[in-house]
């Protein structure tokens, strides 16, 4: 099953912010946001996300501080860093660059371009091998042997359980939409609805959360999908 990319879109204006959201989601791929520089950084340490959509003008923490940080750590290093400016000129290119950032946008832009751009990025981003075990907090899913644990005792899941816990652990912090979770956990040619991941999704609850009515592992985000949060 192809790969599902994750992106993090930073950017305190929030129309611009959740369009972006919106298409990008929209083009299948798990998408986070964050409206401070500070956010960005907590995000991007624990999602390591593929592509990072950077605006310059933040509040907090500004963009090319946000850019050197993430380039100096280990888990961002390899990450994709796009920066997004309202500021033209060259000067701002240079310094962008400079940082450590892999491509430039200025503002305004055409939704198009962004794409173009992101898929250019994506096609270049290193393919890391792939992992065999996920963790978080008392789950540990073993994806050779498809076993999950919780606090070491073996869970019950059927396969497209597993399946769909694997997907929400390899994206945790981000948001995935129901049709991303559909497409890539049952197929494309799979022909059930929304209702289908969201039946699974409580079967989930009931099996990993201490309180399935309170969920911490896999949170409803309205209007959107689900996120796992270790
Ligand atoms: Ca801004």
């Amino acid at each position: 099953m192809e790969e599902t990319h994750t992106i993090l879109v930073v950017e305190d204006e929030a129309t611009l912010r959740e369009a972006l959201v919106y298409n990008l989601n929209k083009e299948g791929y798990a998408v986070s946001q964050a409206s401070t520089g500070l956010q960005a950084l907590a995000l991007a340490r624990t999602l390591a996300p593929d592509v990072i959509i950077l605006d310059l003008m933040l509040p907090e923490l500004d963009g090319l501080s946000v850019c050197r940080s993430l380039r100096r750590e280990p888990a961002t290093a390899d990450c994709s860093i796009l920066i997004l400016t309202a500021r033209g000129g060259e000067l701002d290119k240079i310094i962008g660059l400079e940082t450590g950032a892999d491509d430039y946008l200025t503002k305004p832009f055409s939704l198009g371009e962004l794409l173009a751009r992101v898929r250019a990025l994506l096609r270049r981003t290193r393919s890391s091998a792939p992992r065999d075990t996920l963790e978080a907090g008392n789950l540990v899913l073993d994806l050779i042997a498809r076993r999950a644990t919780r606090n070491g005792a073996e869970l019950a899941l059927k396969p497209k359980e597993f399946s769909l816990l694997a997907e929400l652990m390899r994206h945790r912090g981000a948001v995935l939409s129901r049709d991303l979770l559909l497409s890539h956990v049952w197929g494309q040619d799979f022909f059930g609805d929304d209702r289908t991941v969201d039946v699974h999704v409580r079967w989930l609850r009931e099996k990993i959360e201490d309180d399935p009515a309170h969920p911490v592992h896999i949170q409803t985000v309205r209007g959107l999908g689900y996120r796992f949060e270790a």
